[in-house]
């Protein structure tokens, strides 16, 4: 049977607990949320009926600061999918050495076959019911799935109608307009552009002329590529749902965006040859990122892997087997958590602006994530070199090691 992912959060936990000989008091304690609300939410549809949608707000852990995570609008998420997610947002804010914990929400709805003003509805009737647990101090929710800075916006006003005062800090990824930051929308490529060129030092890749093949041409696998061929990088591979196209000259970010915006997708670019996914992911090249979906590179395919770096853009691309094969190939895999964690790092630069209310310009959020992700990197680096074990696990250690001092410092066990 598949595993889900709250058991490999378990194994994932397990695993670290055993190398750093984990308190087992501490290691119960982490297994579960603190809390997980779920609600009821009754929305007065186009069509004049009333329909009730569910809704999981989890928070796992706020020794380092307040719950931080996203919502999603999906129609399969459910609560144990979100309290696995919430764990994972609990080692990612650790690993990026930033003072808040892990929480996640899930709405189950179909937002695509939703018009906006049901969407509206929805969106302040979720935050309304999870009203009482979310707050600046509290826990700071943000976009995932399907939600964007629009449905932030929804969850802001109603928080404020609430309180009776503006208090921004309660969500990030909002609208520059109403309090979000510069910069927030490319940030998790930008992250991941600085993490590829620290990583491309320990390896002995020249950065400035490295050759980089990107699956997935969204927010992530769009800036990642964008600000990689900005540092010099050739991109030589690039795809998108339809399948991808290869140029070993190098291919022109820009020119692929504006083809894709054209005709769809990237398929049939000029110059370049036309490739499938499974393809792209075996080309010959120096750094490799999936930033398209989970599960990609697996026992089946890792050992054709020709990439001597991998930077995982994507949540969960790499799974646990083909994870081992590219470690014993020597291949290097930067792991989601730390890889990524440049959204998240911004959504933090966010909340501190709104709650000292100062906004800093683009060039001072982007310098200020450039040191973030440089000193998370070289942790995770360190633990890598300290522990002998893969990179992810090493990230997992720095994690779990900040949360538990964290933990124990305010005396929970
Ligand atoms: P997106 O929807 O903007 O882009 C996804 C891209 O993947 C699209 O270009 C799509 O065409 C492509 N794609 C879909 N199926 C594919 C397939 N089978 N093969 C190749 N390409 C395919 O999404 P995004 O925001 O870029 O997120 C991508 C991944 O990164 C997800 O795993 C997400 O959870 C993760 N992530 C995103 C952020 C963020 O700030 N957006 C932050 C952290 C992690």
């Amino acid at each position: 049977m598949e595993k889900t992912p709250y058991d490999m959060a378990m194994a994932q936990l397990d695993k670290c607990a055993e190398i750093i000989k984990l308190d087992p008091n501490m290691h119960e304690i982490l297994k579960y949320p603190k809390r997980v609300l779920c609600v009821y939410v009754p929305v007065m549809m186009d069509n004049g009926k009333v329909k009730v949608f569910k809704g999981f707000r989890s928070q796992h852990n706020d020794a380092l600061g307040p719950f931080k995570g996203g919502v999603r609008f999906h129609p399969n998420v459910t609560m144990e999918e979100v309290m696995a997610l919430s764990i994972w947002m609990t080692w990612k804010c650790a690993v990026a050495s930033i003072p808040l914990g892990g929480g996640k929400g899930g709405i189950v709805c179909d937002p695509k076959s939703m018009s906006l003003g049901e969407l509206e509805r929805l969106s302040r009737g979720y935050f309304a019911a999870i009203r009482h647990i979310v707050g600046p101090q509290l826990d700071i929710p943000a976009p995932d799935v399907n939600s964007s800075p629009r449905e932030m916006a929804w969850f802001l006003d109603e928080y404020n109608k609430y309180l009776g005062y503006n208090a921004p800090g309660v969500v990030t990824g909002k609208p520059v307009e109403i309090g979000g930051s510069e910069g927030r929308g490319e940030a998790t490529g930008r992250g991941l552009s600085f993490v590829a060129r620290e990583a491309a030092k320990k390896l002995g890749i020249e950065f400035k002329k490295a050759s980089v093949v990107v699956q997935g041409f969204g927010n992530v696998g769009y800036y990642s590529a964008k600000f990689m061929e900005e540092f010099g990088c050739k991109i030589i591979g690039l795809s998108d749902s339809k399948g991808g196209i290869f140029n070993p000259a190098g291919l022109s970010v820009e020119k692929v965006m504006k083809y894709k915006q054209n005709t769809g997708g990237v398929q049939d670019f000029p110059g370049a040859t036309n490739v499938t996914n499974e393809e792209l992911l075996e080309l010959k090249c120096d750094i490799l990122i999936p930033a398209a979906l989970e599960n990609q590179i697996t026992e089946k395919n890792a050992n054709k892997i020709k990439a001597r770096l991998v930077l995982e853009g994507a949540n969960g691309p790499t799974t646990p087997k083909a994870d081992n094969i590219l470690y014993e190939m020597g291949i290097m895999v930067v792991p989601d958590i730390l890889a990524n964690a440049g959204g998240v790092s911004t959504s933090y630069f966010e909340w501190v602006q709104n709650l000292q209310n100062y906004y800093w310009p683009y060039e001072e959020v982007v310098q200020k994530l450039d040191k973030l992700m440089v000193k998370a990197f070289n942790n995770v680096y360190d633990a890598y070199t300290r522990y002998k074990v893969e990179m992810r696990m090493a990230a997992y250690i720095c994690a779990v090691e900040r949360v538990t001092k964290a933990m124990k410092l305010r005396g929970w066990c």
